[in-house]
């Protein structure tokens, strides 16, 4: 946040207390510490990786976006091919568009860019994963000296909302905008009337991180390249849609026809099926749901 406004006449003066230094020397705790949740067979999951087979794939147009369907245990892989190109991602429950990838709650059991190994969970009351990183071949970026990494659960997807309130003009290809379409011509409904079940994204090959002094969502040229790709095995059977955003690599603008723009392809595998035969497939979750509203005894 710009926090310049705070500090302007007539505002009332905050001061610190004696003590701000040692309060402000509290150890951090990590909230969900690793260990503590079921983790990804990860060696079972690449001996299913190398024998799966391509089974069907399409192309995402620019600034535009595609459904998918990727039944539980299959493989799906988002594919950088023409050039730089940032795209976001939403799940649902094919049977259920009531559960859907819950952006939060995945950044706060994994972190703010997630990786192989790392699960796309659901909301609540379903919290199970819909998804796990299976393979991602920007793996090697780690977070660069600005802070930034790949693949975030921080930004929400840009929107025609957003940019007509800062704006002020009416866009009609960002990524909620495409995404609703998507969904609507899926749904066989007009895009107003399913906008509600797009959600927030995982930004796949979006380069985000926050600022060190201000601590604000920025974004950088995407790193990356034609072949590059995150793949996923699917949990349960989902609908998916992917959107090419108007920002293209993301380096500068988005939410405008400015930047250059590609497709993306979305490729979906079978693997043999005998090579999952012990993976654990996720339940939604057990809690009973009574929130502490029940009578006692
Ligand atoms: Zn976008």
């Amino acid at each position: 946040m710009d926090r310049s406004h705070r500090d302007q006449p007539g505002m009332s003066p905050i001061i610190a207390p004696a003590d701000a230094a040692s309060r402000r020397a509290a150890k951090p705790t990590i909230v969900y510490p690793a260990g503590t949740m079921p983790g990804p067979d990860l060696a079972a999951l690449e001996q299913a990786r190398r024998t799966m087979v391509k089974t069907h794939e399409l192309t995402v147009p620019p600034r535009d976006a595609r459904t998918f369907r990727v039944a539980r245990g299959q493989f799906f892989r988002i594919v950088s091919i023409d050039g730089p190109q940032v795209g976001d991602l939403n799940l649902w429950n094919a049977e259920d568009l009531s559960e859907r990838f819950f952006s939060g709650k995945t950044r706060a059991l994994h972190g703010t860019h997630v990786g192989i190994g790392d699960r796309l969970w659901s909301n609540m009351p379903y919290l199970r994963p819909m998804a796990t990183i299976s393979h991602d071949t920007l793996g090697w970026y780690g977070f660069d000296e600005d802070g930034a990494g790949i693949h975030d659960v921080i930004g929400t997807r840009c929107d025609p909302y957003t940019n007509l309130l800062l704006n002020g003009t009416a866009y009609d290809f960002s990524c909620h905008s495409n995404l609703s379409r998507a969904l609507a011509a899926e749904l066989e409904m007009e895009p107003r009337a399913i906008e509600h079940h797009v959600h927030d994204v995982l930004n796949v090959f979006m380069c985000t991180g926050f600022t060190r002094d201000t601590h604000q969502y920025f974004m950088k040229a995407s790193p990356v390249r034609p072949g590059d790709f995150i793949e996923f095995l699917a949990e349960i059977d989902l609908l998916g849609a992917l959107s090419a955003c108007p920002g293209g690599d993301c380096s500068a603008t988005h939410s405008s026809d400015a930047a250059a723009c590609h497709a993306l392809k979305i490729e979906i595998f079978e693997p043999d099926r005998t090579t999952l035969k012990d993976w654990s497939w996720p339940s939604p979750s057990a809690y009973h749901r009574r929130h502490g509203g029940h009578a006692q005894g």
